[in-house]
C-alpha cells in the first residue's frame, strides 16, 4: 500500500489545504496529515485544535488519518514507514522555501521523495496567515475556510480582544 504524509502547521486548516488533501487522497492509497507543534511559527490555535479541526475535515475519508509529528519529519516518515512528502506549491513565491527543504530532507534521508501538488487557481492566493488577518478584523472568510473554522476564529478573536 502506498502511503503519504502531508506535513505542516494547519494554523487553521484552509481550503487551500483541504484541495492538496483531496488531490493526495486520490493518488494515493493512504494519507497521513502531520501536524507540526511549530513553537517557532508562535501559532494561534494549540496542536489539540488544529487536530481537532483537521479531523472533522476528513472525518468521512477512512483512509486519511491525522497525527501529530514529533520530532523531525524525515525520522517520523521513517517510524510510521512512509516514503512519500507531500507539500503544496501556491506560486512562485513558495518555490525556494520548499525547494530548500525538499532537497534538505533528502540530504538527510535519501530514500525519501517529496511529491507537491498544486491546488485549483482559486486557492493559490490563500494562506493561513491572510485568514488569520482577515478573520481578525472581522472580516468575511466563508469562502477560505470551512465553518467550524470560521467558529474557531470567532471564539479565539473575541478571546484575544
Ligand atoms: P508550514 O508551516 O509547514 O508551511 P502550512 O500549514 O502553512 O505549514 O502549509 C503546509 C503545506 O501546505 C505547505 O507545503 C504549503 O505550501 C501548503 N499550502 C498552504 N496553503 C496552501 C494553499 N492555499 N494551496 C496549496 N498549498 C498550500
Amino acid at each position: 500500500m502506498k502511503r503519504a504524509i502531508y506535513p505542516g502547521s494547519f494554523d487553521p486548516v484552509t481550503f487551500g489545504h483541504l484541495d492538496i488533501i483531496r488531490r493526495a487522497a486520490t493518488t494515493f492509497d493512504g494519507l497521513v496529515i502531520g501536524v507540526a507543534r511549530n513553537a517557532a511559527k508562535e501559532p494561534l490555535f494549540s496542536l489539540d485544535e488544529r487536530l481537532a479541526m483537521l479531523n472533522q475535515c476528513v472525518l468521512d475519508v477512512p483512509t486519511i488519518e491525522v497525527v501529530e509529528i514529533e520530532g523531525l519529519l524525515v525520522d517520523f516518515c521513517r517510524k510510521i514507514n512512509c516514503r512519500t512528502i507531500i507539500r503544496g506549491l501556491r506560486a512562485i513565491s513558495d518555490f525556494e522555501y520548499e525547494f530548500q527543504m525538499a532537497l534538505m530532507n533528502r540530504r538527510l534521508a535519501p530514500d525519501l521523495e517529496t511529491v507537491f501538488l498544486t491546488p485549483q487557481e482559486a486557492h493559490t492566493f490563500l494562506s493561513s496567515r491572510l485568514v488569520k488577518e482577515v478573520a481578525h478584523f472581522g472580516g468575511d472568510v466563508s469562502s477560505f475556510v470551512p465553518p467550524h473554522v470560521i467558529d474557531a476564529l470567532k471564539k479565539k478573536y473575541r478571546n484575544h480582544r
